[in-house]
């Protein structure tokens, strides 16, 4: 008897997704049957032109923006229909999240900014792990600073250290670099890099920067709310399976 073959889910399994945002005349299909898979431990980049829908289709990966139509499986669980609560505590198991303009809390220390969203989810280590992950983002010394008090860098390394404290399996970025300098941004890239594949999480990094993209394991382009079909294999955003 042959055991049967179990095809590994995709840590990221997005379907034919629509989503129209805004009201009225001035309402925008922003996604517009956008299809995605990407495979648990898989690093992607997503580029395209400005207005194309990255950041939107990175909000529905973390389930911050629900859609109109399509299937979305994230980390195993089918989003859609689930309630906000469900999907907030999905969120804080699951997907961490980068911006770009890093959304430090500014009367709160780097400390507080890491832990205090543990707290908020139960972990009574909060602190102590809130500690541990500053340190290994190379922020040990600065724990009591707010952000008024650091350099774009180290606030993209707290928000860093925030977003992988949970220790979600998903990681999603959106720019992560669009607003520091290129020495600055290409430490902050080796080390989102670095920690990605040292703790096998997945990675999608929504990026204008082709060196960065170029890190990732594969890129897709996004046009106009879909992903484009890969011009080599005609496959669009399908995992490439053997
Ligand atoms: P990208 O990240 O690729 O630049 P976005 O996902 O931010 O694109 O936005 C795609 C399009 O959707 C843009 O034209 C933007 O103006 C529009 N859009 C985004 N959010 C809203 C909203 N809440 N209401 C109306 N239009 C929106
Ligand atoms: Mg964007």
């Amino acid at each position: 008897m042959t055991s049967p073959v179990i095809e590994p889910k995709p840590a990221i399994d997005l379907k034919e997704v629509r989503l129209r945002l805004g009201t009225g005349a001035s309402s925008v299909q922003v996604l517009d049957g956008a299809t995605l898979e990407v495979e648990a431990a898989e690093a992607v980049g997503i580029v395209g032109p400005s207005g194309s829908g990255k950041s939107t289709l990175l909000m529905v990966i973390a389930g911050l923006e629900q859609v109109d139509s399509g299937a979305v499986g994230i980390a195993g669980e089918k989003l859609n229909g689930l309630s906000e609560d469900r999907i907030a505590a999905f969120r804080g198991r699951n997907v961490g999240i980068v911006f770009q303009s890093f959304h430090l809390i500014p009367n709160m220390t780097a400390l507080e900014n890491v832990a205090v969203p543990l707290e908020l989810a139960g972990r009574r280590d909060a602190f102590e792990a809130a500690r541990r992950e500053l340190a290994a983002v190379g922020l040990a010394a600065r724990a009591s600073h707010y952000p008024g008090q650091l350099s774009g860098g180290e606030q993209q390394r707290v928000a860093i250290a925030r977003a992988l404290a949970p220790e979600p399996p998903i990681l999603i970025a959106d720019e992560p670099t669009g607003n520091l300098d290129q020495a600055t941004g290409r430490q902050i890239a080796d080390l989102l890099f670095a920690t990605v594949r040292s703790r096998g999480m997945t990675l999608v990094l929504v990026t204008h920067d082709p060196a960065l993209a170029a890190r990732c394991d594969r890129q897709v382009h996004m046009r106009s709310g879909r992903i484009e079909p890969d011009a080599e294999t005609g496959k669009g955003a399908a995992l490439l399976r053997a």
